[in-house]
């Protein structure tokens, strides 16, 4: 069975041009995994459709109720699924978590708006909270749609080529090299020669040189991680 995910949001239209484009879309069409956008004001029961109310205690915002977000959970979940509460003081998304939720087969992502979320739907029936990075956005419709786009590269076939993974920066923790294409001389910058010449050996320590020096520049923590593991 493919993964499966539902995103629980008050914005399901933010989604609807990115599970339909490009690579995502094309995977999403083939079967290799399956999304559904929810409205959580489907599960709302009074005729406003409240889905949020002020903070107790006071303060500014709004906070997101738990009675939709229970009823949706509690409609939507499978054995084993994984529940997750995009926010921004979760732990920092990465590559291999992006991976494991990969493996997984059925996803909740669940968004927060305004102020976030009761917290008694993180304490009851939120089983991991991810960020996508520290600073802070205006609700969790866009993270859930970064972490999706991110797991879906890890997913046999929606890539077309699979080696296309391994190159990757992160892959060992070095940042990417250059890459160039045609014309070789473009409005008098030409491409390294090096490219050019034929010798995989050359390209391929060229390369090596300059995921070393780029990573090293603008990320020295990652430079210091790979550093310490090549040594091991
Ligand atoms: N009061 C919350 C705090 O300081 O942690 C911020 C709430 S934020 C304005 C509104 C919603 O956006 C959150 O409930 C969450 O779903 C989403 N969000 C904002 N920034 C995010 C981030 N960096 N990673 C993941 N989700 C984020």
């Amino acid at each position: 069975m493919p993964l499966h995910i539902d995103i629980l949001t008050l914005f399901p239209r933010m989604l609807d041009g990115f599970l339909h484009e490009s690579i995502l879309g094309k995977a999403l069409e083939n079967g290799l995994l399956t999304a559904k956008a929810h409205d959580l004001r489907a599960w709302t029961t009074d005729k406003h459709r409240t889905s949020d109310d002020r903070p107790f205690g006071g303060g500014a915002g709004m906070v997101l109720k738990p009675e939709p977000v229970f009823a949706a959970i509690e409609q939507l979940q499978t054995p084993g699924c994984r529940r997750i509460y995009l926010t921004p003081d979760g732990v920092p998304f990465s590559e291999p978590l992006a991976r494991e939720l990969s493996q997984q087969s059925h996803l909740i992502l669940l968004s927060g708006h305004y102020e976030g979320i009761d917290q008694r739907i993180r304490d009851r029936v939120i089983d991991q909270e991810i960020s996508i990075g520290d600073y802070v956005l205006t609700n969790g419709t866009l993270p859930a749609a970064v972490v999706i786009d991110a797991l879906a590269r890890f997913i046999p076939g929606v890539l077309g080529e699979e080696k296309s993974l391994t190159h990757e920066s992160f892959t060992g923790r070095l940042l990417d090299f250059p890459q160039y294409t045609r014309p070789a001389e473009f409005r008098g910058m030409s491409v390294p020669e090096v490219l050019l010449s034929g010798h995989h050996g050359d390209i391929e320590q060229w390369r090596q040189t300059q995921r070393s020096e780029k990573t090293r520049q603008v990320r020295p923590d990652l430079f210091e991680k790979h550093r310490h593991e090549s040594h091991h």
